[in-house]
């Protein structure tokens, strides 16, 4: 591929001077690179579309990764990063439950000597070497705008459902969607009726908080700003008991196949589409300069500085930009190579 092609040419024009790759090998003679995903149950997103890239890219990259997962336990974040620690990886690549236990792991992994990468969320107050994601303020003003499109242009009133406080994405995406709500809120246009913050990125819970939301306010509302597609389908489950789905607007994330065919029923307005390929193909080309040579390749990557305010560190980041997928554009999530037609286009729509 592009990346990695453009990445062995530039290992290959200073590789005298880098360094010889030291610490554990596998059998294989290849660097052991060490992955943390989060959990399996916020979003299909893990262990659907990441891991099988990760494994894809980082494979293709020669690297003996171990890809895990903390099932959203920050105890076990911590044991398994203890162990990768313990055997020595090359390269550890974290996407936190909470900033408090990935700083801790990083923290631990710095003193190692071991590079560590956030993998699309950021961990506040740690000290991780470099991050990968995608440009999550742009994510929320995509929502935002995409509700703003389907709500039209009269009055409206509106429930917004956040991800876990304990992810700084979370942060980000509000933002984002306050940059476009808030002008609205104040001038009266949109009424907000609810604003919660959902623990742990709880699908369910998420569903239950939206179903309370809703019959405080007599069973209406216009549109729902859902952080993420799982919310999205949770949301649209109790609008459907009520007869309501495909009434409401419902925003969403992650173009999973459930969103997507969702927005092709005409149940959701929108999702986000962040490439995880692409994700994962940066974190495979940082993770391949890291172990053959240390920053000077992985430096070359890096597109800018995200400044973290627990630390008032810069964080050497590679930010990728999200897309806005409606029934309009479906087809760009397909030729991504994240879904196929045929999941799509099924009997009921
Ligand atoms: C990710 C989203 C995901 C959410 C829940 C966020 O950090 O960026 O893509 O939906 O976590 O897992």
């Amino acid at each position: 591929t592009a990346a990695t092609c453009c990445l062995a040419l530039l290992l290959a024009s200073c590789g005298k001077s880098a360094p010889p790759a030291k610490q554990a090998q596998s059998p294989g003679g290849q660097p052991k690179v060490g992955v943390i995903l989060p959990d399996t149950t916020s979003s299909v997103r893990w262990e659907r579309f990441d891991r099988p890239w990760l494994e894809k890219f980082l494979h293709g990259v020669g690297v003996d990764a171990r890809i895990v997962n903390a099932e959203n336990d920050p105890h076990r974040f911590v044991s398994l990063a203890d162990e990768f620690i313990a055997e020595g990886v090359e390269v550890l690549v974290l996407t936190a439950v909470d900033s408090e236990s990935a700083a801790a792991v990083e923290r631990k992994a710095h003193a190692a000597g071991i590079p560590t990468i956030n993998y699309d969320r950021l961990t506040l107050g740690g000290n991780a070497d470099y991050y990968v994601s995608f440009d999550g303020v742009a994510v929320g003003t995509l929502q935002a705008e995409g509700l703003g499109k389907c709500l039209g242009a009269g009055r409206a009133t509106v429930i917004e459902l956040e991800g876990a406080k304990t992810d700084n994405n979370s942060s980000l995406f509000y933002e984002g969607q306050q940059r476009v709500l808030k002008p609205k809120y104040d001038a009266g246009q949109y009424k907000l009726l609810g604003n919660q913050w959902i623990e742990g990125w709880d699908n369910d819970l998420a569903g239950h908080v939206f179903a309370d939301l809703l019959a405080a306010n007599g069973g209406k509302v216009d549109g729902v700003v859902a952080a993420n597609d799982g919310f999205a389908g949770e949301v649209i489950e109790v609008l459907a008991a009520k007869g309501l789905a495909g009434k409401v607007a419902v925003t969403g994330q992650d173009a999973t196949v459930e969103g997507l065919r969702a927005i092709l029923r005409g149940d959701q307005c929108m999702t986000v589409h962040k490439s995880v390929r692409a994700e994962a193909e940066a974190t495979a080309g940082l993770v391949s300069a890291l172990a053959g040579g240390g920053t000077a390749n992985a430096d070359t990557l890096v597109t800018q500085f995200i400044h973290d305010p627990r630390t008032d560190r810069e964080i050497k980041a590679l930010l990728l930009p999200p897309v806005a997928i409606t029934k309009d554009n479906i087809g760009l999530v397909v030729e991504d190579d994240s879904v196929r037609l045929s999941q799509l286009c099924t009997e009921d729509n």
